[in-house]
């Protein structure tokens, strides 16, 4: 054990009155140097501006009302509710990366969908992203599913069993388009996902459905008769191996931007030639790495600020 001289004891006790003594001055100094910086308001607007906040960082909701704020890529989400990993007909994918969360309207839907799925056939969803406990941008893979309304479903059916934590981490997608061909592969894509799709679009909150363009091509030409339901199914890049839901601003929810109306007809059209076009493809060479993208406060709907601090 360390003995400490009297001696030794005085001079610790000196150095530290002559430091108390200092230090309250130097704060008081720091605290007006510091609120001269901020009352400056370009100052004080430019370093409110220069906070990148990581949404993706906060593991819990925002204790407040449930509410969509902004568009949905670019706003957040108000009292989100977490959608039990394991539920009647649907599991969830990548619990890690913590994006199971989405407006009370989603979490009902989902539910609501995996149930009507099942009556008609199909053994079970795989729940890929939603949102972020607080909505907000996402740092990797997504532009959308900022306000707690997207949600991605797999197109593989779940197994009859419980998924382990690791599988639900490193089981993969499997792609429904061919490799190179802009069509269907034929030895995966059946009647039973096209009848998925409809199911989900027979929901009236849901209002588009995004898939590959191979995949709409493929609805397009399988649907037969019953037709008013491909409105809804929209082409866009990417989207080979899940369908991406996203339902319209629940309402009353005037803080959430809505879409555009869905054009006319069952977008079977020249529209859709468009995406096999030299034009749609996506530009040769390596995708971007390490380009982060930026959304500070100012990119945000000003409500979003409290939704981040709150809590
Ligand atoms: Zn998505």
């Amino acid at each position: 054990m360390q003995t400490v001289s009297t001696l030794d004891f005085a001079r610790r006790g000196r150095r530290y009155l002559r430091r108390a003594a200092l230090a309250p001055v130097a704060a008081a100094a720091l605290a007006l140097l510091l609120a001269a910086f901020l009352a400056h308001p370009a100052r004080a607007a430019e370093a409110q501006a220069a906070i990148v906040p990581d949404w993706g960082a906060i593991s819990a909701p925002a204790p407040a009302p449930a509410r969509a704020i902004g568009g949905y890529a670019r706003g957040c989400l108000g009292g989100a509710v977490a959608l039990p990993a394991v539920g009647t007909g649907y599991q969830v994918m990548r619990l890690s990366r913590k994006r199971y969360y989405g407006h009370p309207e989603l979490i009902a839907f989902i539910q609501a969908f995996a149930k009507k799925a099942r009556a008609d056939g199909w053994p079970g969803l795989l729940v890929g992203d939603m949102a972020q406990p607080r909505g907000g941008p996402i740092l990797t893979g997504h532009a959308s599913h900022q306000i707690g309304l997207d949600a991605d479903i797999w197109f593989t059916p779940a197994p009859a069993r419980r998924l382990s934590a690791d599988e639900r981490e490193t089981m993969s997608a499997t792609s429904m388009v061919a490799v190179n061909t802009m069509t269907v592969d034929r030895s995966v894509w059946s009647s039973r996902q096209l009848r998925l799709l409809r199911t989900a679009a027979s929901f009236p909150e849901v209002e588009r459905i995004f898939v590959n363009p191979a995949i709409k091509r493929a609805a397009c030409a399988e649907a037969g008769k019953d037709r008013a339901w491909l409105a809804k199914i929209r082409p866009w890049w990417g989207h080979t191996s899940h369908f991406h839901v996203r339902l319209r601003c629940p309402p009353g929810d005037t803080a959430c931007l809505a879409q555009e109306p869905l054009p006319a007809g069952d977008g079977c059209d020249s529209g859709l030639d468009w995406w096999f076009s030299a034009e749609a493809q996506p530009k040769a060479g390596p995708p971007a790495t390490g380009s982060r993208r930026r959304f500070d406060f100012a990119d945000l709907p000003p409500a979003c600020r409290g939704i981040f601090f709150s809590g």
